[in-house]
């Protein structure tokens, strides 16, 4: 009877893998396969049954005999994960500084780590059943036209890796580039597949259509979390086994196994919706870049508004910049982009008198407008004039929400509900005012300003329902919408034909937050939802496409960039200033968090945290309590530390999390590395 020793990786905190004993098992004539190093393996650990990746297959091992435990089985039925997709999971774990097995296992579908093989095997009959779907060649190929043609030559005619920043106005045909680069790498060997990631669930339905339209004859995987998990796993072997040749996902893809990968495409990838905010803090965009370069195959990030850091790579020779500077479709141009200055033009519910005849002059011609406003709910607070009373969270630093529609104040933070109170709490005053505009209150106006016209409203709020999103957005497409008021969901990526006025009402807060990042994401937003505007042709006798934007500071160096299309000056500006302050891209960053009940438990950990180590070339801040401190009643702070060298931030904090455990502090803690919100 032959005895070996696995190694395995668990979805467990501790920093280890486990061992344990396999016994082959004779049956007749036959012995069972000898399991291999990513294999799955259903396993006991404590009381618990669960399963487990293989990382090592082994003669011997250091724990005693007495100490092992026996697997259970090893899920042959499921090829196992290649090297390559192991040494990404543990170039994140390294990287992230997590242990594997939290990287690895939570990657995977939820139904392979279930202890039953039913629904592997049902997926497994599933996928055998679907047609034969591996006919790459591509459906009538637009004309690319010579800038479009020179990004993707450049990206097929270089073999091996490269990394590529494709900068593209919006509109100017990108989505193009992708699809014909997709094309020649899917032609150049019989088996390639391509990643595709998009920032945001609500994109993907927009280009799984164009996919689809221009690949008929190829089997497609989406992969994204508003997935069902039979659906989920479905999609996910279809990667995993080949058979899927094109596999389109949000940043979650990025860890998918997709064995033969050729080619990765990162759109928008200046989008901080790739980096993921909780557990293992990954950036997608990053990972993307370097699972390029382990596997010698291009990747492609595109972008109307890189990036700083993509941008510095470009301008540093890293990256290979490509560039489209027009708009696609003839006589499409990129829309006028106008300030208006509120403290001439005072606005009457939000809306200044030259926004209201701008959106008369598309109603009239039956065009749309969008309106762009980053704040959902009714009102941000509600108050009462008599006391001063306001509707605080009592769990967090922040607003209690105004719901009209369902008579709610709401945290948006921590969920906190309450009635809406009848009058003040303090003071008994009934005439409590809302302060301040959502998106309700703009559609609540605009419903009245303009009666006639169809005005619908898209936010995080009016889209909860599963499949609410790709309708609500369906009918903007359809036309069946006059006026669209939305937040961020609205304004990024979508191909709206019949829009012709974007209006941003009220962007001006991010121009003086604390976050140094605020300005660039502001605006890439506002390019983005500009972008939204004049994406066809201009019709006989229509309006002109323009974009307004309602601001207090009319002369802002950032408006001026915007108005002048000029992300390069912009960019150059912010780099100097970036340098200059000694800030990303040019000095690298870690944040140690800590969350206690009281924020002076959560200071004097980080306070011994920082005085626990001492290192060269390392500068480390002094702690101080997150902007917004308390959410759900546990206070918040982080201490920064940073260097100027990538590789002496990252052996410095692998020592230091180790004294970290060391402290055995009570107090909840994680470390963050390149840190996007601080
Ligand atoms: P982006 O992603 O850069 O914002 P899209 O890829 O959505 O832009 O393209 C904008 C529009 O231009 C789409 O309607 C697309 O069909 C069209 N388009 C792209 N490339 C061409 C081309 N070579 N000739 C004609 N139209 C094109
Ligand atoms: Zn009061
Ligand atoms: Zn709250």
């Amino acid at each position: 009877m032959k005895q070996i020793y696995l190694r395995v990786a668990l979805d467990t905190p501790l920093d280890s893998s486990f061992d344990y004993r396999w016994t082959a098992q004779e049956s007749g004539t036959e012995e069972t396969a000898l399991p291999q190093v990513g294999q799955l393996v259903a396993l006991p650990f404590g009381r618990q049954e669960v399963v487990g990746l293989i990382l090592d297959v082994l003669e011997e091992t250091t724990v005693p005999e007495a100490k092992l435990r026996d697997v259970f089985a090893v899920r042959h039925e499921l090829p196992p994960l290649s090297q390559e997709w192991l040494a990404l999971c543990r170039f994140a774990a390294d990287y992230y500084q997590r242990p594997l097995g939290e990287v690895a296992l939570p990657a995977l579908p939820k139904n392979l780590k279930v202890l039953k093989t039913v629904s592997l095997q049902r997926a497994i009959k599933k996928l055998a059943k679907l047609a034969d779907a591996s006919d790459v060649r591509p459906a009538s190929q637009p004309a690319l036209n010579d800038a479009q043609q020179s990004a993707v030559d450049a990206v097929v005619n270089t073999p091996g890796y490269a990394a590529h920043l494709l900068f593209g106005v919006t509109g100017s045909g990108k989505t193009e580039v992708y699809l014909q680069t997709a094309a020649k790498i899917l032609a150049q060997s019989d088996d390639a597949q391509i990643l595709i990631l998009v920032p945001e669930i609500n994109l993907t339905p927009q280009l799984e259509a164009h996919i689809r339209a221009r690949f008929p004859g190829l089997m497609l995987s989406t992969l994204h979390s508003g997935m069902a998990e039979g659906e989920r796993m479905l999609h996910w072997l279809a990667a995993h086994t080949g058979r899927a040749r094109i596999i389109l996902g949000t940043r979650l893809a990025m860890l998918a196994s997709v064995p033969r990968l050729k080619l990765l495409i990162v759109d928008e990838e200046h989008d901080p919706s790739y980096k993921q905010q909780e557990g293992l803090r990954y950036s997608a965009r990053d990972l993307a870049v370097w699972r390029a370069r382990q596997l010698g195959i291009p990747v492609v990030l595109g972008s109307a508004t890189p990036s700083l850091e993509s941008w510095h790579g470009a301008q540093t020779g890293r990256y290979r910049l490509s560039e489209l500077r027009e708009r696609a479709v003839q006589d499409a141009v990129l829309p006028v982009i106008k300030l208006i200055n509120l403290e001439r033009e005072k606005p009457s519910d939000g809306l200044t008198q030259r926004l209201i005849a701008a959106i008369k002059l598309r109603l009239e011609k039956g065009e749309q407008s969008l309106l762009f406003l980053n704040r959902r709910g009714y009102a941000p607070v509600l108050a009462c004039d008599a006391c001063g009373w306001i509707s605080n969270c009592t769990r967090c630093t922040a607003h209690l929400v105004l719901h009209k529609g369902d008579h709610r104040l709401r945290c948006h933070h921590c969920g906190l509900e309450q009635r809406i109170p009848r009058s003040c709490p303090t003071c008994g005053n009934i005439d409590l005012q809302p302060l301040g505009r959502g998106t309700q209150r703009m559609e609540e106006s605009l419903a009245a300003i303009f009666p006639e016209a169809r005005v619908f409203r898209i936010d995080a709020d009016s889209t909860r329902l599963k499949g609410s999103a790709a309708a609500a957005f369906e009918r903007v497409h359809a036309g069946e919408v006059d006026i669209l008021i939305g937040t961020q969901m609205v304004a990024k990526g979508h191909d709206f034909k019949h829009l012709t006025l974007v209006a941003a009402l009220n962007p001006d807060a991010a121009l003086f937050s604390q976050d140094y990042r605020a300005s660039e994401r502001l605006f890439a937003q506002l390019m983005q939802v500009a972008g939204r505007a004049g994406r066809a042709a201009q019709k006989e006798g229509g309006n002109l496409s323009e974009v307004l934007v309602q601001t207090r500071y009319p002369d802002h160096p950032l408006y001026h960039a915007l108005m002048a299309h000029n992300y390069p000056d912009f960019a150059a500006d912010m780099l100097q200033e970036r340098q200059q302050a000694h800030m990303p891209p040019f000095m690298y960053q870690a944040l140690l968090r800590a969350e206690a009940k009281e924020l002076e438990t959560a200071i004097a950990f980080l306070k011994e945290a920082a005085s626990a180590t001492d290192h060269i070339g390392i500068m480390i801040n002094d702690p101080i309590p997150m902007t917004m401190t308390r959410v759900a009643n546990v206070d918040r702070a982080q201490l920064l530390v940073e260097s100027a060298s990538r590789p002496a931030l990252q052996a410095f904090v692998k020592e230091w999390i180790a004294s970290l455990r060391a402290m055995k502090s009570r107090v909840k803690w994680s470390v963050e590395i390149d840190p996007v919100d601080i």
